[in-house]
């Protein structure tokens, strides 16, 4: 369920039509929903009622300063996966008391920033990680608050590149070596033990893996709480969102036409499966959802530069590219497009959708079937909100592109698109070239 639809003949997401936004700021620019957010995290909310849960938005899929004062508007606390991220956070106004900081990489500063801020728990990757969180921690002299993520073998059934739960992975640790990882934590003097970590994976659509994951780890968690006194377990993110009906979607009717064996996983779905499992453990349940909270409150609008009609295939070239939106180059991911201004006496049209760089990839959407569209006409790239703008480059020397965000018929620039001078800021020309 979204805030996108047509007025009339017009996109808007809640009350605003979404052409204005284009016009006022120019394209490619990101738009997002405040209202979407705030309802996904209601409703996921809604879902784990009877259990104590703690929501961290994982913002490495959004992390505009507006989006995340937004969530922690909502009450939500975070997810890092860098030091960054904490920054991000802390300059939006928020606290990290509740936050957690995920990640195999943590640098020596990053953990001394997080230490100095006051972060809920490091989620530990490796013994080599919980050795220097140790040194740090002594150095600073406090105890880390630290949970180990264990790695439950497995298979999120999703795209090869956003699957993390199998054992071939980089992440976390094997389960079976867990307790023994755990006993080799509780001696280190400068750590505290508080919870347990797991995460299988991304743009996840069926409840099934993560109920074994659930019910592999569980026996662990209670271990660890008779043994250690931890607190709480961390089932990570990983919640899946529609993209292929991604405007459809935004409705209650479409959800309610899917054949219950189709239907993707909800966060009602998601909350009847886990918590009967993990309402036993007497834990504190985290939950690290991304992709869930933003993906389908943001569309990424662009304009057409040209139509250009090939030998059996047709090229709508637009103003966005592979460095604003990197999804479908990367994962291959499907995404919606759509005209800002509808038209139905207009013929169809099948063309690939693809950007001005000077790659075959940047292709956001092969053989699509479309309203005939032509130059300076708009269209919303559908379900964007997620790894979007935070995956944008600057490749083909384009700037990063603007954002906006909507609540109810208000709209603000929260980000504005980079000058060409600010793409340059940082660089020089070093003396010995004269
Ligand atoms: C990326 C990530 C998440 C969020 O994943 P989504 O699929 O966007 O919900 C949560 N936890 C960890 C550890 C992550 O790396």
């Amino acid at each position: 369920m979204h805030h996108f639809r047509y007025i009339g003949h017009n996109l808007h997401c809640e009350s605003v039509d979404l052409a204005e936004v284009a016009r006022l700021y120019g394209t490619p620019t990101y738009v997002y929903s405040a209202a979407t957010m705030a309802d996904n995290y209601t409703r996921l909310s809604k879902s784990l009622s009877g259990l104590d849960f703690q929501i961290c938005f994982a913002n490495k899929a959004n992390a505009n300063l507006g989006v995340l004062r937004h969530f922690a508007n909502l009450g939500a606390a975070f997810d890092f996966a860098s030091g960054g991220e904490l920054r991000r956070v802390l300059a939006a106004g928020a606290d990290v008391k509740r936050s957690v900081f995920a990640g195999v990489g943590k640098t020596e500063a990053e953990i001394v920033l997080a230490l100095t801020s006051g972060i809920f728990a490091f989620h530990v990757e490796s013994e080599p990680e919980l050795a220097r969180i140790n040194h740090v921690a002594g150095k600073l002299g406090v105890k880390a608050p630290i949970s180990i993520r264990v790695n439950p073998d497995v298979d999120a059934l999703t795209h090869a590149k956003i699957s993390t739960g199998k054992s071939e992975h980089k992440f976390g640790i094997p389960l079976r070596f867990a307790a023994a990882a755990y006993e080799a934590a509780s001696k280190y003097p400068h750590v505290a033990l508080r919870g347990v970590q797991m995460h299988i994976g991304s743009q996840i659509t069926e409840v099934e893996p993560l109920v074994e994951a659930v019910e592999k780890v569980a026996p662990l968690a209670a271990e660890l709480k008779a043994k250690f006194g931890i607190t709480y377990f961390s089932i990570g993110g990983g919640i899946g969102i529609v993209y292929r009906d991604a405007l459809a979607s935004g409705q209650a009717a479409w959800w309610e036409a899917q054949p219950a064996d189709k239907r993707p996983m909800t966060p009602e779905s998601y909350g009847a499966a886990l918590v009967p499992l993990l309402k036993p453990l007497g834990l504190k349940v985290v939950l690290e959802p991304g992709r869930f909270l933003v993906g389908n409150a943001g569309v990424l609008l662009s304009r057409v530069e040209y139509l250009k009609r090939g030998h059996g295939k047709n090229f709508l070239i637009v103003d966005a590219a592979m460095n604003d939106l990197v999804r479908p180059a990367m994962y291959d991911a499907f995404h919606e497009i759509v005209p800002l201004h509808r038209d139905t006496t207009r013929r169809s049209l099948v063309a690939d959708v693809v950007g001005p760089v000077c790659e075959t990839s940047d292709c956001f959407a092969k053989d699509r079937s479309l309203q005939e569209l032509g130059e300076g006409e708009y269209l919303a790239i559908m379900s964007a909100g997620a790894y979007g703008r935070t995956m944008a480059s600057r490749y083909n020397a384009r700037p990063l592109p603007a954002e906006v965000l909507v609540q109810g018929s208000a709209f603000e620039l929260v980000a504005a698109r980079e000058t060409f001078e600010q793409t340059i800021a940082g660089e020089k020309i070093p003396a010995f070239l004269g």
